[in-house]
């Protein structure tokens, strides 16, 4: 028996069940009024002595059903202080691009990934509204794709994301409310921000488990053309162009440059003290810059 929903078509299928709904022995699940334990392909295995508080069964639009526990886990401690800070560029280009100068892509197989989802999508377009049992099969194959890849990115990102986490004591990202991504094919362009979402949250939660510290930073300058070296900002330039040198000699990578102006813009506001925002103001020096605030430079 599964759960039984409100709306077949509409709304976020989801059944929560608290301590008294379900039961969790040895490993196995058995959700309220349920005779046999269900039979689960487990994501990561769950800490030793652990007991779920929560089970929540939700259905994706793929059709597949999922269980997420919330558990205590009291094998998470705080890691030792380090010096270590990173700011951190995302972009469709590379998923991340670090202020170390380190630059992560995509994961392996996407390409791949994408040929499917875009050969779904085509023979849905094809279908009309006739074709009724077909067209909800359609829609399920192109449902069925697009999870696949945010599934793959998800992991890719719960990796990147703990190692950042675990390896620096403060991580400086880019605040999701002013985010504008660059023109690019519509599709590139959901993926890369249901991406971004997720990299929104996982550095914030990971960090209260190891006692590290994230600050997003409202990204209203121009951080791929001004040089984080001496401060210029250098002129517009072309979304392939990847590398500039600056009137003081440095040549930089757009997207390293940009990941240090994010670190150093973040280590700013982390000396105003916690909790504070940067200004939307041009900072001293910068007067001249004539960029509409809020506004993303490619
Ligand atoms: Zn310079």
């Amino acid at each position: 028996m599964y759960p039984r929903f409100k709306s077949r078509k509409k709304s976020r299928k989801s059944a929560e069940y608290t301590t008294s709904a379900f039961r969790f022995k040895d490993g196995r699940l058995t959700l309220a009024k349920m005779v046999d334990p269900l039979d689960i392909v487990w994501s990561r295995p769950l800490p030793e002595g652990a007991s779920p508080s929560t089970a929540t069964v939700p259905q994706d639009t793929a059709g597949r059903w999922y269980v997420s526990l919330l558990v205590e886990d009291p094998t998470i401690q705080p890691l030792p202080a380090t010096d270590a800070v990173v700011g951190v560029d995302v972009g469709l280009d590379h998923l991340l691009t670090l202020s170390t100068g380190q630059k992560v892509s995509n994961p392996r197989h996407e390409r791949r990934g994408h040929a499917r989802l875009v050969k779904a999508q085509r023979q849905l377009a094809r279908k009309t509204r006739g074709d009724g049992a077909n067209r909800t099969k359609a829609r399920r194959k192109v449902a069925r794709a697009h999870a696949h890849i945010a599934d793959r990115r998800r992991d890719h990102l719960h990796k990147l994301t703990t190692r950042l986490v675990r390896e620096n004591q403060t991580i400086v990202i880019e605040d999701l409310a002013v985010r504008n991504m660059v023109k690019n094919g519509k599709l590139a362009r959901a993926i890369s921000d249901a991406a971004w979402a997720d990299f929104r949250s996982m550095p914030e939660y990971k960090a209260q488990w190891y006692g590290r510290e994230v600050i997003a930073v409202d990204r209203w300058f121009p951080s791929s053309r001004l040089c984080s070296a001496c401060g210029t900002l250098g002129d517009k330039m072309p979304l392939n162009v990847r590398e500039w040198t600056c009137d003081c000699g440095r040549t930089h990578d757009r997207d390293v440059n940009a990941a240090k102006n994010i670190l150093a813009a973040g280590l700013a506001v982390s000396v105003c003290g916690a909790g504070a925002r940067p200004q939307r103001s041009a900072p001293s020096g910068q007067s001249a810059m004539k960029q509409k605030p809020l506004r993303r430079e490619p």
